[in-house]
């Protein structure tokens, strides 16, 4: 287990919380890096929202905010892209979709769309 990894474990917080379950219950296999922490991190604010889901703009501005409690920072058009760019991938793009490329394995989660917001359970 890399340091990012022990920190999340061990931290009590709703978000982090979500990614455990994640990556326990649901199987999701998700990789734990600090230089390419955007997907992680959006994966885990959606996923922390439940059956009420998130909005677009809250997405980003929450995964920014997971990821300052994380203490690492997003940098480049993808990891701190302005729009919920992780989520939208994995809408279609999961290990749900055997056709798909860039695959994001989300175990037995499902990812939807609906209303505006999105879902991740
Ligand atoms: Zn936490």
């Amino acid at each position: 287990m890399n340091d990012l990894k022990q920190q999340i474990y061990a931290c009590d917080c709703t978000t982090c919380k979500a990614i455990v379950c994640l990556v326990e219950e649901k199987g999701a296999i998700l990789q734990f890096s600090t230089t390419r922490g955007g997907r992680l991190c959006e994966l885990a604010v959606v996923a922390a929202s439940g059956n009420q889901g998130i909005s677009e703009t809250d997405v980003v501005n929450q995964r920014r905010n997971y990821a300052k409690h994380l203490g690492i920072e997003l940098s480049g058009a993808t990891s701190n892209a302005s729009e919920p760019v992780h989520i939208h991938w994995a809408l279609n793009n999961s290990n749900h979709n055997p056709d798909a490329s860039s695959r994001i394995n989300i175990g037995r989660a499902k990812a939807s769309y609906e209303a505006g917001r999105y879902f991740l359970k």
